[in-house]
């Protein structure tokens, strides 16, 4: 598996950073994000290393697609088989790259299908200064929300990571396609302000925003963006609400339309939060994820603990 990468090796000793991009093929701010990075990373200036894989799915991203003409989501892939599917050897090639790794940042959009909140997450792992680590990590990275979910969920970047206790966080930033400069310039920014939190450029650490919001939820499948709001039946989608509306259970998040009778099934909020994924490519097949509703389970008393 010929997995494309940029190695930026500085002049004093320090960590070994990993920052993937283009898990998902149709994800674009984080691939235009890492070319930048490649730019204005000093090697004079940098202790350790940075590992860039600017289109990790490179089989997904010459389709258009989130995912590659195997139908795995690389995503739900790791850690994948020397010996699989395209989709199964790219994971593998990642899993091997995280376990030399000390740091990883893995970038995201929702794609073409999906629009999600700017935020950054990481897993709720036992291990206590790892999640010290990862905290840190997603503090520096100054995205408004931050979000620490189950570590139970399998198959992901972030799931190789705990098994191999790599500190990791993602992101996730707009979608709904194109590739927008303001996502482009929160990616580059939030990767070099955690290179310098972990000290391994000279630049300041940077200030939390202010009205940033943090979440920590540790139920089984919080952080599973694709459970929420399964569409009933297939049909024409039009969100109702705009992200990051605070919604009620009841309020209606989108219509289901039949395109041919106009016979429309509304889709009702059975949440208190904040709406932070919507569907926004119309085409919607039954099953197909439509809406993610940020809960606060301080509030709603819903935690394991
Ligand atoms: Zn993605």
């Amino acid at each position: 598996m010929d997995l494309k990468q940029i190695e930026i090796v500085g002049r004093h000793p320090g960590p070994r950073l990993l920052i993937l991009a283009g898990v998902h093929g149709d994800e674009y701010e984080p691939i235009a994000a890492v070319r930048r990075l490649a730019d204005q990373i000093d090697r004079e200036d940098l202790n350790g290393s940075v590992t860039l894989v600017p289109i990790a799915n490179q089989p997904a991203y010459r389709r258009h697609s989130r995912i590659g003409a195997d139908k795995l989501d690389l995503a739900r892939t790791f850690p994948g088989s020397p010996n699989g599917t395209p989709t199964e050897q790219i994971a593998h090639a990642i899993t091997k790259l995280i376990q030399q790794s000390d740091l990883m940042i893995d970038l995201h959009t929702g794609g073409l299908a999906m629009e999600i909140s700017p935020l950054v997450g990481y897993m709720l792992v036992s291990d206590p200064a790892t999640l010290q680590k990862q905290r840190q990590m997603a503090t520096a990275f100054g995205l408004p929300i931050v979000w620490g979910t189950s570590a139970k969920l399998e198959g992901r970047s972030l799931s190789a990571a705990r098994d191999a206790n790599v500190p990791t966080i993602y992101a996730e930033w707009g979608g709904g396609g194109g590739c927008q400069a303001d996502g482009v310039a929160a990616y580059t920014t939030g990767c070099l302000q955690v290179m310098a939190d972990c000290k391994m450029t000279s630049a300041p650490t940077a200030a939390a925003p202010a009205d940033r919001c943090v979440i920590e939820d540790d139920r089984d499948t919080s952080g599973h963006l694709q459970l929420n709001y399964p569409a009933p039946h297939g049909g024409f989608y039009e969100p109702t609400l705009a992200l990051d509306t605070d919604v009620r259970p009841g309020d209606e998040l989108g219509r289901l339309f039949d395109p041919f009778t106009s016979q429309a099934t509304s889709i009702r909020s059975t949440q208190t939060g904040r709406l932070i994924t919507r569907r926004v490519l119309p085409p919607v097949e039954a099953g197909d994820c439509l809406a993610v509703i940020l809960e606060d389970p301080a509030e709603t008393g819903a935690n394991n603990e």
